[in-house]
């Protein structure tokens, strides 16, 4: 497909597959964040992850040699937080890392099965049968439910693939019948929203770059973003073999 991208202001990356592999920086991903900075082009992360929080993930960005600032890092967890506090949720059963909960107590009473109003659903890499069960008890009775997203897996650590947040969702909603009442990760819209929001960039003026077409394609599309998808080939988006090939794609006079 034919590329242009005239007129971006700002290039939102996808992490995971896109800049590391866990603790492994993607070859080419640090001089492509550099030259498009050289062009005056904003760089923001966007990552579905829910299970660190943003600082974490800037750290992390750090000692792979990125520079960047933790309000240029956003993650589904953080989104949700946001949406929690912006609807004033109350009473909210957690499903999610120690450090996702930490974060939401910070805007909400963090309760147990048999009094939640609201459940939130991030990755758990200790989900066992006892949490099964609490989670869903708390889906069964909470007015309001939250997902961090469905992604069933992703590619960490070594280039293994690894099961995602939707093996907790997909759990949930086979047991309970329910389906969440928001899904705030990508491919949704309210992570770009957030995002176009605290930059004052309009998504139709971002570039997202990323390794999944569900994920990332389907994000930028929902949106109204522009995308560059990386290494797949695929007829109906502009795709590059690898990360280090934007530089030519996007300035190629
Ligand atoms: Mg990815």
């Amino acid at each position: 497909m034919e590329a242009d991208f005239s007129g971006i202001k700002a290039a939102v990356f996808d992490l995971d597959g896109t800049v590391n592999y866990g603790d492994k920086i993607i070859p080419g991903a640090k001089e492509t964040i550099d030259f498009l900075r050289s062009k005056g082009i904003r760089i923001l992360f966007a990552t579905n992850n829910s299970g660190k929080t943003r600082q974490f993930l800037t750290d992390k960005l750090h000692r792979l040699g990125i520079e960047c600032d933790v309000e240029d890092v956003y993650n589904s967890g953080y989104v949700a937080v946001r949406l929690v506090e912006e609807k004033g949720l109350r009473n909210t059963y957690v499903v999610g890392s120690n450090s996702f909960k930490e974060e939401l107590s910070k805007v909400t009473n963090i309760v147990d099965e048999d009094h939640a109003d609201t459940l939130v659903v991030g990755i758990d890499t200790r989900f066992d049968y006892e949490r099964m069960t609490a989670a869903l008890r708390a889906a069964l009775r909470s007015k309001t439910i939250i997902f961090c997203n469905e992604d069933v897996s992703y590619i960490g650590e070594g280039e293994r693939i690894f099961p995602g947040a939707g093996a907790m969702t997909g759990f949930i909603t086979n047991c309970s019948g329910r389906r969440p009442d928001h899904i705030v990760g990508k491919p949704n819209t309210p992570m770009f929203d957030l995002i176009s929001r605290n930059t004052g960039i309009p998504c139709s003026e971002m570039v997202m770059i990323g390794d999944s077409y569900r994920s990332d394609v389907g994000f930028a599309r929902n949106a109204g973003a522009k995308c560059i998808l990386i290494g797949e080939e695929r007829d109906d988006v502009v795709c590059v073999p690898t990360v280090r090939d934007i530089q030519g794609l996007m300035w190629t006079h």
